[in-house]
């Protein structure tokens, strides 16, 4: 097996740079995890993580916008979309800071906050190798127009990885069922070191052990990266109060399917 790097241990995928290498059998650390108690929506403690910092702002669009301000646009609108459905109790969390610290601060956050579910909201790019480039507004730019889609990920290092692994499937479910398609190239060898073990090929749920957001957190966690940005095409829809209030409904429809299933 490769050596990986600490940083690699810690970033998400692509758009925050340098991810782990696949591990096919790599054994689940065993931390006991409570029982599930009932879930009542009103008192169920959602976090909706903003990934990445100002400072540190992960991708950069096809157009040149930060992954930041895209997931922070979203990540506000599911929270609202969540409320009017009944979770009163959630939150948007904003973390400052540089990018690695910034990872732990964030689980250590959700912690204090007693969360009962943690939902990573990012937006995808592709490796550096893949990049074209062009010009947009006089400026120098970079695209890659091969990929898209929305993709979902998991860590068995979760101590609830059971139920994160039902939301995340559900929330695929939700997002396929509104006509959006996940982001297959995960499997593929192009891919290198992002290459990832595709769990559910149904809907594009992924395992990737190693976030510290998804395996430092102590409730159930899921990272949705929730469409492609340095994709033009992508990047416009990703921009558009129709794709965002769809995907909001999506995981506002998930929330409600995970929560009376408990
Ligand atoms: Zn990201």
């Amino acid at each position: 097996m490769l050596a990986v790097s600490l940083a690699a241990l810690l970033l998400p995928s692509i758009d925050a740079g340098r991810a782990a290498p696949v591990r096919k059998v790599a054994k689940a650390r065993f931390r006991p995890a409570p029982a599930p108690e009932k879930c009542e929506p009103r008192k169920f403690r959602i976090i909706l993580d903003v990934g990445h910092t100002a400072e540190a702002y992960g991708a950069t669009s096809a157009r040149n916008d930060t992954e930041f301000g895209f997931n922070l646009l979203l990540a506000k609108l599911i929270g609202e979309r969540l409320k009017s459905a009944g979770f009163a109790a959630t939150r948007v969390l904003v973390t400052d800071g540089k990018a690695r610290p910034s990872l732990f601060k964030r689980a250590a956050a959700a912690n204090a906050a007693r969360a009962d579910f943690v939902l990573s909201i990012h937006h995808d790019s592709v490796p550096d190798k893949l990049l074209e480039e062009w010009e947009f507004e006089g400026a120098k730019s970079y695209f890659s127009d091969r990929f898209g889609g929305h993709s979902l990920f998991v860590s068995e290092r979760n101590p609830h990885f059971r139920a994160s692994l039902a939301f995340a499937r559900l929330l695929g479910k939700e997002l396929k069922q509104r006509g959006l398609q996940y982001a297959s190239q995960y499997t593929l060898p192009l891919m290198g070191r992002y290459r990832r073990q595709l769990l559910d090929k149904d809907v594009g749920v992924y395992r990737f052990d190693e976030l510290i957001v998804l395996s430092r957190t102590n409730s159930a966690a899921v990272l949705l990266e929730a469409g492609s940005i340095i994709n033009r095409d992508e990047e416009m829809a990703m921009n558009s109060p129709e794709r965002q209030e769809l995907i909001a409904s999506a995981v506002t429809a998930a929330m409600g399917e995970f929560c009376e299933r408990r």
